[in-house]
């Protein structure tokens, strides 16, 4: 069996270091999905969020970065989300291999009208999927259109078309997500198993365990982190 750790959308919480940690000792892959450093203080505080950023620009995602970088085995896999300023370093559209599968990344999110740095449209996605080819784990900071990991606050599905038309493609075993943080959940897309645990800066992470049998995925609480 392969246990899988992934969080996203952290947004500065300072406990993603200790988690990771944590993490990192207990699971056969940790995964980062991205919204790593833009402080967020809700939709009504964007300003204030902003201003916040400008303080301190990539000041936790180099940390988190920094930490996949040496730790032994290679097992951190990092994505970057739209309000993190593109990094080298983190994983967009190419594949590592993790534990004996193949994990592939993806960064970003659509267009949101707010000019974040790290935005692609829909056939940015396309281009960047195609490339990527075919993997077991995907971890995709934008999830898929229409399942239970999309509902935006509006009510309606916000996910990306070409990340759901990849998904039927190409079948992989596992999808990690985030960015919408009202939506945690977990779906499947015919095989595939999709995972939104929510945001992190929420308390919230997702596990997921690969078996021959199968996925089973769930959302943690952070307060479960001490023995995950
Ligand atoms: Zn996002």
């Amino acid at each position: 069996m392969t246990r899988i750790a992934f969080a996203t959308d952290i947004h500065r919480d300072a406990r993603i270091f200790p988690w990771l940690e944590a993490v990192a000792r207990k699971f056969d892959l940790v995964a980062v999905g991205g919204d790593i450093d833009f402080p967020y203080l809700g939709l009504r505080n964007y300003k204030l969020n902003f201003a916040l950023y400008r303080l301190r620009p990539n000041a936790f995602q180099d940390g988190i970065l920094r930490f996949a970088a040496r730790e032994p085995g290679r097992r951190v896999v990092v994505v970057q989300g739209n309000h993190d300023n593109p990094d080298p370093r983190a994983c967009n559209g190419t594949a590592l291999e993790i534990a004996g599968l193949a994990v592939g990344g993806v960064g970003g999110s659509l267009p949101t009208g707010a000019g974040f740095p790290f935005e692609l449209e829909e056939g940015g996605y396309r281009s960047v999927l195609q490339r990527l080819g075919r993997v077991d784990i995907l971890v995709v900071h934008q999830p898929p259109y229409d399942t239970r990991c999309d509902l935006a606050y509006t009510g309606s599905h916000a996910g990306s078309k070409a990340v759901r038309e990849y998904v039927e493609r190409e079948a992989p075993t596992l999808v990690l997500t985030g960015h919408i943080h009202e939506s945690p959940g977990v779906d499947r897309i015919g095989g595939t198993t999709v995972l939104n645990p929510g945001p992190f800066f929420k308390g919230h992470y997702g596990v997921a365990d690969l078996a021959e049998g199968g996925v089973t995925a769930r959302v943690v609480d952070l307060s479960a982190s001490a023995r995950p």
